[in-house]
């Protein structure tokens, strides 16, 4: 087993130091492997994720070697060669767990704004870390929200840029998303039956909340369209944030009808929630758009992407991939003695 870096690279040096996990801590188990806590509606902090991690890995002891990356993957007869810069090691059979965030996907759209700072969301540590004025976050997934709203709790002005996502209920009747994808076995899909590749806008911070960019607003966060251009220093912003947000609101609603529809049929007799499916007034960010932002007039000193991750196979010189699968999903299986097989995992769509 290689790892090019410690065990659990991600969670040490690739998450915020705020970040929580976006699952309540009774739900964060791993096989024969209990988390301990003492809040089951809680939501773990990145420390505890790694520690946990940490303690796993002493219990599973597995023939672990650190700070070993695999530079190459070939075969060799029925076998394979994984070359790394400590020599080669052949085996008959691969098992690639590198994970679904691989590289991070960073616009250079603003490559000569020498004077703004400039960060990927992967490394984005604190506000602290970011020059004083205001910021502008790109990106409204998991990482984009909860970095904007930490953002405007440390009371800074935030600029965030929001496009198509998936709003999800934190609690729906009675219950957090993860009981809910439990009993509709939402976790169980494979890869290739999700319909969406949209990453979901979901958050465990300050206790955990149903994120609606709405509630963004009133806090104080101008929301912005899809960032589509600059030039010296301005952005050019798309239109359709009403839509986005539209669009965000049928993906919650679909998911509360399912909800509902599994509640029925199991008589489960659920207290109803009629404040989940409550309709806010677009704010007048999203009724009257910015279709321009002059980030020196704004004040704008840093940036944050939150613009998502990509993969990076290239290092895997075997026919293993699947030529038809969305760029998320890497799912194929050679046919072949010794054969690998990749799959992304993420959330369902
Ligand atoms: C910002 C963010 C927040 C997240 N929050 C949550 C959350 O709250 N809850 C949740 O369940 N999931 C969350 N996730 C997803 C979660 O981190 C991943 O699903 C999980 O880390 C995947 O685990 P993994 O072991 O498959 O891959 P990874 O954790 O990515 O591990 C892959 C390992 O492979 C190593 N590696 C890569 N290439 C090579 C190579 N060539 N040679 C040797 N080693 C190599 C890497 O160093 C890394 O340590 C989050 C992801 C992000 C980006």
């Amino acid at each position: 087993m290689l790892e090019r870096h410690r065990i659990a690279e991600r969670w040490r040096s690739e998450r915020w130091d705020g970040l929580r996990f976006q699952f309540p801590n009774w739900s964060v188990r791993l096989p024969d492997f209990a988390f301990p806590h003492d809040d089951p509606e809680g939501f773990a902090t990145t420390g505890e994720i790694l520690t946990f991690i940490e303690a796993y890995a002493a219990f599973v002891d597995p023939p672990i070697r650190c700070g070993v990356a695999v530079t190459r993957l070939h075969r060799d007869g029925n076998g394979f060669i994984a070359e790394t810069a400590n020599g080669a090691i052949a085996a008959n059979n691969v098992v690639v767990a590198t994970g679904p965030y691989q590289r991070p996907l960073m616009p250079d759209l603003l490559r000569d704004e020498a004077r703004l700072f400039q960060v990927h969301a992967s490394h984005y540590s604190n506000p602290q870390q970011l020059p004083d004025g205001a910021v502008l976050v790109v990106g409204a997934g998991a990482s984009g929200a909860q970095i904007a709203d930490e953002l405007s709790r440390a009371g800074r002005r935030v600029f965030l840029a929001v496009s198509e996502h998936t709003r999800m209920p934190r609690r729906y009747r009675g219950h957090d998303l993860t009981w809910w994808f439990e009993k509709l076995h939402l976790f169980d899909m494979l890869p290739e039956q999700r319909t969406s590749r949209v990453n979901p806008s979901i958050t465990g911070a300050y206790g955990g909340r149903t994120i609606d960019f709405r509630d963004f607003a009133d806090e104080g966060i101008t929301l912005l369209g899809r960032v589509t251009a600059a030039r010296e220093g301005v952005l050019e912003i798309a239109g359709g944030l009403a839509d986005s947000l539209a669009q965000g609101d049928a993906a919650h609603a679909f998911l509360l009808d399912m909800m509902d529809e599994y509640a029925e049929k199991k008589n489960l007799g659920l207290p109803d929630d009629p404040p989940a499916r409550a309709k806010r007034p677009d704010p007048p960010c999203v009724t009257a758009p910015i279709r321009s932002l002059d980030l020196r007039a704004e004040n704008i000193n840093a940036v944050i992407w939150a613009t998502g991750y990509g993969l990076d196979f290239g290092w895997i010189d075997v026919p293993v991939f699947d030529a038809g699968a969305p760029p998320c999903i890497v799912a194929a299986s050679a046919r072949y003695p010794g054969s690998t097989s990749l799959a992304c995992n993420g959330f369902p769509g």
